[in-house]
C-alpha cells in the first residue's frame, strides 16, 4: 500500500534529532515562550529573509492574528472587504469572517488553480482593504501587476503560506512577498510539527509587535493587557521539533520536485490532465500534486484497488459549506468544476522511486 502521506516515515528521518530536542525541552522546565521558540523564529527569518517571525498556535490563528492586528492598527474595521480565492481551503475564509470582515471570493485561473490576478481589479471597492493570497498546493501566486494594484488602491497583501514554505518568486521567498504572511505547521504540511503550529512573518515592526502581543492575551508586559487578545502560542516542544526539521526543508522540497517531474514526464493518460507548469518565475514546491479528470470516482477507486491512496483537495468549496449558508447561493463555476474533478496523488520526501514508478504505471493503465 502506498500511503498518500507517510508521516511516520517522514518523522523517522529525523528521529534521533527529534528525541534529543524533546529531551532538551522536557529537562529545561520551560515550556512556553522560551529559547526554542526564539531559535526557531530566527531560523524562519533566515529562510524567508523576513525581518520578523512570530510563532503562533496554528495556521488559522496566524491569518486571524494578522487581520486582527490590522484592525487594531486602524487600517481596517468590521465590514471591510478582503479578496480571497474562492477555491482555497476554508481556513483562509474563516480568518476573514472571524474578524467580522467580508470575504470577496474570486475565481482561480484554471491553469494554475491560483487566484486569477486579472479578475482582482473588478472586485475592488472603497471597502477593499486587503488581498489574502493563497499559494495553493505549493505554487507561488505573485506578479508585478499585483504590486501595482496594491499601490494603486493602498491594499495590504497577506500571504496564506500554509502550503508553499521554501518557494520563491524571483529569488524572494514566499512569506516575504506581501505585507505579512501566515504559515501552518500542521503535521501534513511541507514543514510539519508533531502537532499544531503556525507562524506569522512580516517586515513591519508595528504589525509584528501587535501580533506577538495579541497572540499572548493582548499583553506585552505580564498582567498588563492592552488588547482583548487570544491565547495562540507555539509550544517550546513544537518549536524545538520545527527547529530540527526546518534545516531540511529545501532538501525535502527538492525531492518533491523530483517526484513531480517524474509524474509530469511519465504519466501519459489522455483521461488525465496533469498540472500545468507556467514557464515563469512562480516556483512550485508541490505540497500537493493535483491532477484533474472527468472520471475521478473511477480513477480513485482504481488506484485504491491497486494499493495507491489518494485524497481530494478539496471536495467542497467554502461557499458551498453549511458553515457559510449566506454564500451557498453564489456561483463560481470554475471553482465548482475544480472541486468536482481534482485528485491528489501521493507526493512526499519519503516516496521511493519504485513507488513513484508504480503510481505512474497504474495511472497509465487506467481506462474507462
Ligand atoms: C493548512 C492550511 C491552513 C490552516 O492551517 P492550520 O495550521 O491547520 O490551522 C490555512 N490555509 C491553508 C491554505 C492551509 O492549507
Amino acid at each position: 500500500m502506498i500511503k498518500f502521506l507517510d508521516l511516520e516515515k517522514i518523522n523517522a528521518l529525523h528521529q534521533n534529532a527529534l528525541k534529543v530536542a524533546a529531551e532538551r525541552v522536557i529537562n529545561s522546565g520551560w515550556y512556553l515562550m522560551g529559547k526554542e521558540l526564539n531559535a526557531f523564529e530566527e531560523k524562519l527569518c533566515t529562510l524567508t529573509k523576513a525581518k520578523h517571525s512570530i510563532g503562533v498556535a496554528n495556521g488559522l490563528d496566524a491569518l486571524r492574528l494578522v487581520l486582527r492586528a490590522y484592525i487594531e492598527m486602524g487600517f481596517m474595521q468590521a465590514g471591510d472587504e478582503v479578496i480571497v480565492p474562492a477555491n482555497t481551503y476554508i481556513a483562509s475564509v474563516l480568518a476573514i469572517t472571524d474578524n467580522y470582515l467580508v470575504p470577496v471570493l474570486v475565481e482561480p485561473s484554471p491553469d494554475t488553480f491560483n487566484l486569477d490576478l486579472d479578475l482582482i481589479e473588478r472586485h475592488i471597492t472603497e471597502k477593499t482593504k486587503a488581498i489574502l493570497l493563497v499559494h495553493l498546493y505549493g505554487r507561488v501566486c505573485w506578479s508585478e501587476q499585483l504590486v501595482a494594484l496594491k499601490d494603486k488602491y493602498k491594499l495590504k497583501i497577506i500571504e496564506d503560506n500554509a502550503q508553499a514554505i521554501g518557494a520563491q518568486w524571483q529569488g524572494v521567498a514566499t512569506g516575504n512577498l506581501g505585507d505579512a504572511a501566515g504559515f501552518s505547521f500542521y503535521p501534513g504540511k511541507n514543514l510539519g510539527a508533531l502537532g499544531d503550529g503556525g507562524a506569522v512573518t512580516t517586515n513591519d515592526d508595528n504589525l509584528a509587535s501587535l501580533v506577538r502581543s495579541i497572540g499572548n492575551y493582548g499583553s506585552k508586559v505580564k498582567y498588563q493587557n492592552e488588547f482583548k487578545g487570544l491565547n495562540s502560542r507555539l509550544d517550546e516542544i513544537q518549536a524545538a521539533f520545527l527547529g530540527v526539521k526546518i534545516d531540511y526543508i529545501n532538501q525535502e522540497n527538492n525531492r518533491r520536485k523530483e517526484i513531480a517531474n517524474l509524474y509530469q514526464r511519465n504519466i501519459l493518460n489522455p483521461l488525465v490532465q496533469l498540472p500545468i507548469i507556467p514557464n515563469d518565475q512562480r516556483e512550485h514546491v508541490w505540497h500537493l500534486y493535483v491532477i484533474k479528470t472527468k472520471h475521478r470516482e473511477r480513477l480513485q477507486a482504481y488506484l485504491t484497488e491497486n494499493g495507491i491512496q489518494t485524497l481530494i483537495h478539496y471536495p467542497i468549496p467554502p461557499h458551498k459549506q453549511l458553515a457559510y449558508k449566506e454564500y451557498n447561493h453564489l456561483s463560481f463555476p470554475l471553482t465548482e468544476a475544480i472541486h468536482e474533478e481534482v485528485l491528489s496523488l501521493p507526493i512526499s520526501p519519503v516516496l521511493t522511486d519504485a513507488e513513484v514508478e508504480l503510481v505512474i504505471e497504474v495511472m497509465n493503465n487506467f481506462g474507462v
